[in-house]
This record gives C-alpha cells, structure tokens and sequence, in this order.
C-alpha cells in the first residue's frame, strides 16, 4: 500500500471511530437511558460530531486525494482503492463547501425546531411550528447556495442522501409510477376492504417478541453480530461490522405490529451484516444509498414478509403461539388481513400500495417549498387538498397531516422522502433478479428456508457496500436501469388475485 492511501485510511479510520462512539451513545439514547441523561447526552454527541466534522475537512485529506487520484487513475471500476477516492472527494468537497459556522446554525435550528415539534404535533398547534418551518426552508435554500452548479435547491439535499439523482429524475420517475398507481388504489378502494379484525386482538409482548426473533434467526440475522432491543421508533444502527443492532416496539393490541417492524430492520441489518468484512472501517462500509438501504428493509419485509409462500410456512407456527387469538382463523383470511389496502392519513401505516402516493407528496411540497411555489403558511391547506386529490381522504387536524412526520422539524426539507419509494422501486427489482437467477426462493420461502435470496443479497448487493453508486449497483446486479416495471408488476401480481380486480378497468380509470 502506497504510503498516502496508508495515511488516508488511518485518517479515515479515526473519523469513523468518533461516528461509531457517537452511535453507541445515540443508541442507548434511543434504548436505556433514563430522561436525566438527555441534556448532558446532547451535548456529548455534539462534541464527537464536531471532532470528526473537523477531521474530515483537513486540508491534509485533500492533498492525499490528489495524490491518490493520480495514483489510481485509469484503474476499473472493480478496484477498492480507485472507489474509496471516489467515495472520500465527493464527502469531502461536500463537507468543506458548507462553513462550519453555518453547519452549527443548521443543526442548532434544527435541535430547536425538534424540540418545539414534540409538543407542537400532540397539539396539533401547526402556527407554533410555521415560524420554525419557514426558517428551516430559509436555511434549506441557504444551504443549497453552497453549491452553485446545482439546477435546483433540492438537488445537493436529493445528492446527499441519494447519490447521483435530481429532482429532475425523481420527478420523471416519480410522476410515471403516480399516473399508474392511482387507478390502481381507486380499483382496489373501489371494493370491500380486507378484513383485519384478526389482527386486532390482545398479543402478550414477550410471545411476540420470540415470534419475530425466531423468524429472523431463519432470514439470517447473524446475533453473534447484533442484537435486538425495543424502542418508541425502530431504527437500525451499526457500531461496527461485527456489530450491527436493531429495535422494535411492541403493542399488545395489535398481532403483527412489532413483527413486521422487526422484519424491516433486519432487511437494514442483513445488508450491513453482509458488507465485506475487509472494508470494516472505511467509508466503503456503508450501505449505496438510502434508497438501496431501504430497498432491503422492505423486501424483507413485505415482498418476503407479506407474501403467501412465507407465511404457508410461518402460519401454523404463529397459530400455535396465539392458538386463542387465531386458533379458528384461516390462512387466506390473515394474509388477506396482513395485505389489506385503505386510504388512509399516516404514511407509516400506509399499506405497499397507497405508500408512494404518501411519498410523492412530500416529494412534491419539498420542491414547491424550495422553488418558492409554495409559502409555509399555505401548506396545511395544500396539504389537505392533496391528500383529497390523491387519497380520498382529508385529515381532520394538522396533527395527521402536515404535522406527522418528524423529517421537516429535525432537518432540512429536501431530499428527505424520494428515499422510500426509490426503495419500493428497487426491492422489487431486486427481489425479481434473484428470483430469475434462483427459481427455487419462492419454493424454498414456503419451507422456511432463505438461503439462497440471502445469498443472492449477499453476493450482487451487500458485499459491495457503497462500492459502487446506486445506478451501478442495480444495473450490474439485475441487468437494467432502475425503473418502475418491476414494481407495478410485483404489485398487479400480488393485489390482482387478492382483490379479484380485471386488466381492462385500470384503463377506464379517470384519466389524472
Ligand atoms: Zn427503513
């Protein structure tokens, strides 16, 4: 190893160790800590943040780049070393474009706002918050100044968390899968909804908590390398590769709540469990993308989890641990019950076909907000109109509506929901790729048995962690573009037969 690649990484290293103290203490925050702690904790976590903001805009990491991006130029894109430069510029002429001055201003508002949002929603007190918000669209945009090559003020937040898309693809794609979901929910609303009451019965936490554990054991989560522990809002996070933990929460009136939640981080988990293990340490060990990262939550924990195959094995496991509550309850009527589609208010309640029509919403009001379409004030309003014009439904309060979701009052608005759904989209095509390559997953699914989607995962997405950019990583893996295709066509597959719905009527749908 060339002596500048030796010494970027020991920088590289120590950065990623005052991440990982900080994530053990964000952890245990979000876990044990009594409320006594919360103060001195902030304050902590501001501290190691603040070190290892410091230590990545050393202007002796942007005279080891250049060496190193002469050293490797030319190379493959299979090589580490040429991808670690690739990966370390891009973080570092982020980082050092911003003034810490302004970093601290951001995240200062932003602590503030949070805290004004805890008790602002219970209230449903949306004016307590217009202020707040009108500020943090301010610094958004202010935010986005910083980089001047940009089209529009959401693209350096779009690039942030999912690198190498714009509002502009967002919006193509986005705007196609849109026109074709929403005759979709009106043909499915259009019916008798599921029945879910089967569901909705008293379930003890610890039975449920074994239950999920169980079928985690089975997907794969490696627990000599993570553990489980429950929460008020799931999260995964990773202290190191050898270490990857995730949360649930239990509620004992509802059977499969903490089950499908401890499904999703797991699908975190798998793909930070299957990172090479010689990347430890580096920025490479990360996941592509929040798009791709949540691209595995959710096909482990619906395209998996909610499918008839798994549960053809799992059902008479579950029967036997809740033999009262679904003793009498035939498979068909729990998987019709677990897959069951309603317009309703909350996204994170929201069923895998109406969801992305919840995330393109916000997608759209963080544009509209950015690009000054849209004043503050007027977004409760548009708010329900939309929701309306898209769902059927409006919110009766500001607490269910544009209140909901942390995202806006803990951070900037842009770039914070494409995320979701780009992961929607790429579950479906991953999950479509292994299948073509492995026929025997849905087979083996209806024994128990996940080794070879697991292994597929393994080999054509997780290994690599962020090696390669998302676009790469999904044409290389499933051979195509990322699209809308594969999704459509997992959800007409799945809904047509539970729902009875003809290929003619979603044609004769209005026209948007
Ligand atoms: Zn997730």
């Amino acid at each position: 190893m060339s002596a500048p690649l030796a010494e970027l990484k020991a920088r590289l290293l120590e950065i990623n160790d005052l991440g990982a103290a900080a994530a053990v203490l964000h952890w245990d925050q979000a876990t044990y800590m009594p409320a006594g702690g919360a103060e001195a904790r902030g304050r902590q976590m501001a501290t190691l943040g603040r070190l290892a903001h410091e230590k990545s805009i050393a202007p002796e990491i942007g005279r080891l780049l250049d060496a190193l991006e002469r050293e490797t130029a030319g190379r493959s894109p299979e090589d580490d070393d040429a991808a670690l430069v690739r990966i370390v510029r891009r973080e570092y002429e982020r980082a050092r474009r911003v003034p810490p001055d302004f970093v601290a201003q951001m995240s200062e508002h932003a602590a503030l706002s949070y805290q004004a949002w805890t008790a602002a929603r219970p209230a449903d007190d949306f004016l307590r918050m217009r202020p707040l918000l009108e500020r943090t669209v301010e610094l958004s945009r202010r935010y986005a100044d910083f980089f001047p090559d940009c089209a529009t003020a959401a693209d350096p937040h779009i690039d942030a968390s999912d690198p190498g898309m714009t509002a502009a693809t967002v919006r193509a794609l986005f705007s196609d899968l849109r026109a074709r979901l929403v005759p979709l929910v009106r043909a499915i609303t259009a019916r008798p909804p599921a029945d879910d009451a089967c569901l909705r019965q008293h379930a003890p936490e610890a039975e449920q908590l074994a239950f999920g554990q169980r079928v985690i054991e089975r997907y794969g989560f490696d627990f000599a390398r993570g553990r489980q522990d429950k929460t008020h809002h799931p999260f995964m996070m990773k202290f190191s590769l050898g270490d990857v933990r995730i949360t649930t929460r239990v509620r004992e009136d509802d059977l499969t709540d903490a089950l499908f939640s401890t499904l999703h981080e797991c699908g975190h988990a798998l793909y930070e469990q299957g990172i090479r293990r010689d990347l430890e340490g580096s920025p490479l060990a990360e996941g592509a993308s929040a798009g791709v990262h949540e691209s595995q939550s959710r096909l482990w924990e619906n395209l998996v989890g909610r499918s008839l195959p798994f549960w053809e094995h799992f059902y008479p496991r579950l029967q036997a641990a809740f033999p009262a509550q679904l003793g009498a309850v035939p498979l068909d009527t729990f998987h019709r019950a677990i897959n069951r589609v309603a317009r309703s208010l909350i996204r994170t309640d929201a069923d895998e076909v109406t969801y992305n029509l919840h995330v393109m919403l916000r997608f759209d009001f963080e544009l509209d907000l950015l690009e000054g379409r849209l004043a503050v004030r007027d977004l409760p309003e548009a708010w329900r109109a939309r929701m309306q014009t898209d769902l059927g439904v409006t919110p009766p309060d500001d607490r269910d509506g544009v209140l909901q979701d942390v995202h806006w009052f803990a951070g900037p608005v842009g770039g914070q929901f494409q995320g979701y759904t780009l992961g929607n989209l790429m579950s479906a095509q991953f999950y479509a790729a292994a299948v073509r390559a492995r026929p025997d997953i849905p087979a083996d699914m209806a024994r128990g048995e996940f080794g070879a989607l697991h292994g597929w995962l393994r080999e054509n997405v997780y290994q690599h962690g962020a090696k390669f950019t998302p676009a790469e990583l999904v044409e290389r893996a499933t051979g195509a573009p990322m699209g809308i295709e594969p999704y459509l066509d997992y959800l007409w597959r799945k809904y047509q037969p539970l729902y009875g719905l003809e290929p003619g009527e979603l044609s004769r749908s209005a026209p948007l």
